[in-house]
């Protein structure tokens, strides 16, 4: 059942979308059977994360005939959990799903989703990957290490292989828009709230079409993120690197003395060389972690609005420009 102005929202269905003009069709035209299907009120945000193909002008276009498709246009690209700030943000359903819209969490999970919150009478329903062979082994690899590192080091409340394909209530989507962090990283956001949570197990698709949209850069970025806004424990890296270093000094000084004191001194060229190389190294490591947290730290002093919306389908009616952006440029699908 389609959102009506008379009837509240039961489901709000968030998907940021960056030039995924190749990929909407196909996910508009899966999705729509299932909530359909599912007797419920419902709304879809679709977040154009500024994108610069012909998303936004496909989406105005399927939403003419589905009603339900809200467009909501960012003025630029701010990645991914930004623009998912967005949509929760835009999203008014009691219930909240995020899901990626490129067919790599399949829509059925929606109603598996939504019947265990309400038979467990949970908050957060998680969409945990059970498999992953459809991923590159380099993506499978590398999120292992980064869910292994996240679980040590922000907390093993972290699920291993729960991305952004998740359920979550009205309840928890207040308390996550009204956080003023700059950067979010919502995998390990949600958890940490403590809300009451099960999960449902899924395979994760291979991509409908298009490319991915997270190359090794932003997954670095995501890792940075993802660390920093979670743990001091790398500050302290420096600390015992710095104890570690000072202790071989005094080794050092006691030899060099020694040396000195009975006439042996030799050109120490080599030991010279390696602790100025190895003392300049972990002292660069350690500026380096430290800018991390203080470029956080200004960032959050800036309080520059994260994202614009440009134009909300629901709100304007004002085209806009990536709206008219020509169906021709674009590659038949
Ligand atoms: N995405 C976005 N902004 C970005 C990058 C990605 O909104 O800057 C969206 C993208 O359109 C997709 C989702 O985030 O719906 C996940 O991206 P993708 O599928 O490319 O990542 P992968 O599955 O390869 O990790
Ligand atoms: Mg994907």
């Amino acid at each position: 059942m389609p959102r009506s102005l008379e009837s509240p929202l039961t489901l709000s269905v968030v998907t940021p979308m960056f030039n995924e003009r190749e990929a909407v069709d196909h996910f508009v035209a899966r999705l729509r059977p299932v909530l359909d299907g599912l007797g419920e009120t419902y709304e879809v945000v679709a977040v154009d994360d500024g994108s610069t193909d012909a998303t936004v002008a496909r989406l105005l276009q399927l939403r003419a005939d589905w009603p339900a498709l809200r467009v909501v246009s960012l003025r630029r690209n701010v990645g991914h959990q930004t623009a998912l700030r967005a949509g929760l943000k835009s999203a008014r359903g009691d219930y909240v799903v995020s899901i990626d819209a490129d067919l790599q969490d399949p829509p059925e999970t929606i109603g598996e989703m939504l019947a265990k919150a309400r038979a467990d009478e949970v908050d957060v329903v998680y969409g945990v990957r059970s498999d992953r062979s459809t991923d590159s082994s380099f993506k499978r690899n590398t999120a292992g290490l980064y869910y292994w590192t996240m679980r040590r080091m922000v907390g093993p409340w972290v699920n291993d292989q729960a991305g952004d394909f998740r359920l979550m209530s009205r309840a928890v989507v207040d308390v996550l828009n009204s956080l003023p962090e700059p950067r979010p990283v919502y995998r390990l956001v949600v958890p940490s709230l403590g809300f009451s949570s099960a999960e449902v197990a899924y395979v994760r698709e291979e991509r409908v079409a298009g490319e991915t949209k997270y190359p090794l850069s932003r997954m670095i970025r995501l890792t940075f993120d993802s660390v920093t806004g979670f743990s001091a424990a790398p500050l302290r890296i420096a600390t015992w690197l710095g104890l570690l270093s000072f202790l071989i000094c005094v080794g050092l000084i006691v030899t060099g003395l020694v040396a000195w004191g009975s006439g042996g001194v030799v050109p120490g060229w080599t030991s010279l060389y390696i602790a100025v190389l190895l003392l300049g190294g972990v002292q660069l490591i350690c500026l380096g972690l430290l800018g991390e947290y203080v470029g956080r730290i200004y960032m959050a002093t800036q309080h520059r609005p994260p994202y614009l919306v440009g134009f909300d389908s629901d709100t304007d009616t004002t085209p806009i420009e990536a709206a008219e952006r020509e169906e021709s440029e674009l590659p038949v699908v």
